[in-house]
């Protein structure tokens, strides 16, 4: 008798868009702004957050509409998510693309996403949005470590 896999164990592009869209955990990190070094492509992440951004549930609050509202929002896919360097180590979609699987505090494997929260691997609570800090910040005094966090 065959066990049937979860389908997050499936290649990222063999899901359905259901699937690919259910596979984010929903931590809300890359929607941070982030500071990029031209020389190292290194990415800081700072604790300043796109607009749309909901701090407490850490979700967009626009997400079927952002691109009206953020047209630089980018749209992780199967075949782009090898090319985002900026994705943080943390997500889910990186994690499977690099073979890492889910960690155990993902809410298809906790049941729900209070792991998540409980374990600091979400922005909840720790970040300001951009309409707070206003036009043209100078983002190296926001930079945190904390989204680089990872955790199995
Ligand atoms: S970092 Fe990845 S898993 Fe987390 S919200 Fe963004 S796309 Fe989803
Ligand atoms: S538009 Fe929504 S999904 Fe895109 S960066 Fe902003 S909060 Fe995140």
């Amino acid at each position: 008798m065959s066990v049937e896999q979860p389908f997050w164990h499936k290649p990222l592009t063999q899901m359905t868009e259901q699937e690919w869209e259910a596979l984010c955990d929903g931590c809300g990190k890359c929607c941070l702004n982030k500071l990029i070094d031209d020389d190292t492509e290194e990415v800081y992440f700072t604790n300043v957050a796109c607009q749309l951004l909901n701090d407490k549930t850490c979700e967009c609050s626009r997400y079927d509409t952002r691109f009206n509202y953020v047209p630089d929002c980018y749209k992780v896919t199967p075949d782009n998510v090898g090319t985002i360097a900026w994705l943080p180590t943390s997500c889910a979609y990186r994690r499977l693309h690099e073979g890492r699987g889910l960690p155990s505090w993902h809410h298809l494997v906790a049941g729900n996403k209070s792991q998540m929260h409980k374990q600091g691997m979400s922005v909840r609570r720790k970040v300001l949005s951009e309409l707070e800090v206003g036009p043209d910040p100078d983002l190296f005094g926001f930079i945190v470590l904390w989204p680089l966090d990872d955790l199995d």
